[in-house]
Parts: C-alpha cells; structure tokens; sequence
C-alpha cells in the first residue's frame, strides 16, 4: 500500500473549520478532502459523496464488520461517523495526500495509525460562547443538538495540546495563513 502524508484537522462544530478547509483546499492543491461515512442525515446543501458518504446505519454498521475503515466514532448519539481506509488509498493512489476533517479521538487514531507521515492540528473557536452564537446562527441545529455540539466542544478542547499545532480562529484572514504555513513547511503546498 503506498502511501504520502496525512493532514489531519480537527475543530469543533462551528469553528469556522468548514470555510478554513476550503480556504486550504484552494491553496494547496496537492491536498484532496478526505469524505468521511457517516450516518446523519444530509444539511440542505450537503451531496452525498461529495460532503460525506450518507450511509444507512446497517450499511456502515456492516462496513465495521469488514474492518473497512482506518477508524470510526459514533460522535453524536446514534450517529456514526469513520474514515474508509479504500478513501485514503483513492487519494494516495491519485498522487495527492487527504486532508482529514475529524473529531479528536479519529484525529488522534489516525496519528497512532500513521505516527511518521501525520499531521494533527486543532482549530479552537476564540470562546465557546462564540462557538455557541456561530451554531445559533447557522440555525441547523436543535435546542438539544446544539447543547451536545457545545457540550463536545467543551470536551474536544481537553484534547487539544496532544495535537501537532492549535491554531485559535479569532481572526478568519489570520487563521488561514497560519494554517497554510503549517501545511506548507510540513508537505509543501
Ligand atoms: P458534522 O455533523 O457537523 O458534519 O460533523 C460532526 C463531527 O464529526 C465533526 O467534529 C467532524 O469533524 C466529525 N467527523 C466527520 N467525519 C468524521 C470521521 O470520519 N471520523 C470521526 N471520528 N469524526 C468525524
């Protein structure tokens, strides 16, 4: 199996991640999006196969089985999300290296899985308040889904200082260049 680098990110749920990956997709083209499984629905908007694989739970939960995936999580409550070990090698066999947008407990599984060719950043909104305004804002979430997503939050910051770099979005123009730095001196952009 051959393989190039890994960028792992991971940033709570209205960080800002969304739009700083797509800042570093378009900066870095050697860079493709790792599409994760998963077993939410789709956000209006979102393209199956593009965003995420919308998988039925018995599809994923059969995928397990087959040990198809490098790691999975259920992040939300009865909501699976993994990494298809056949999406890293798709992206490794088309000369380029995945970019993956996960939790920290997949981030820091990958790491383990592939200690020498990963990098693991950690974006943190400036205060979970502003984490909870950006969620309120974005209206997808539900009184009960966006106290679960505050709630992670909380608990993914824990995990933060076992990452490569954290970078802190409190200025959007200043995140992304640091990032782009980061990448760049780690696997050239
Ligand atoms: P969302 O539902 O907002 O798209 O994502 C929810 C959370 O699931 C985010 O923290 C996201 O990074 C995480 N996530 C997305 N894909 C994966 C994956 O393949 N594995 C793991 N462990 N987490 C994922």
């Amino acid at each position: 199996m051959s393989t190039g680098k890994i960028i792992v990110i991971t940033a709570p749920s209205g960080s800002g991640k969304t739009t700083l990956v797509k800042h570093l997709l378009e900066a870095c083209p050697h860079l493709a999006f790792s599409i994760s499984a998963c077993t939410r629905n789709p956000r209006k908007g979102e393209v199956d196969g593009r965003d995420y694989y919308f998988y039925e739970e018995d599809r994923f939960k059969k995928l397990i089985e087959e040990d198809a995936f490098v790691e999975w999580e259920m992040v939300y409550t009865g909501k699976y999300y993994g990494t298809l070990k056949a999406e890293l090698q798709r992206i490794w066999d088309s000369g380029k290296s995945p970019l993956v947008d996960i939790d920290v407990h997949g981030a820091l599984a990958i790491r383990d899985k592939y200690p020498d060719i990963c990098k693991t950043i950690f974006i943190e909104a400036p205060s979970l308040e502003v984490l909870r305004q950006r969620l309120i804002a974005r209206g997808t979430e539900t009184e009960h889904s966006l106290e679960e997503r505050v709630n992670k939050a909380a608990h993914e910051l824990a995990f933060a200082s076992r990452f490569d770099c954290i970078i802190i979005n409190d200025n959007l123009d200043k995140a992304r260049e640091e990032l782009i730095q980061v990448v760049e001196n780690f696997s050239g952009c």
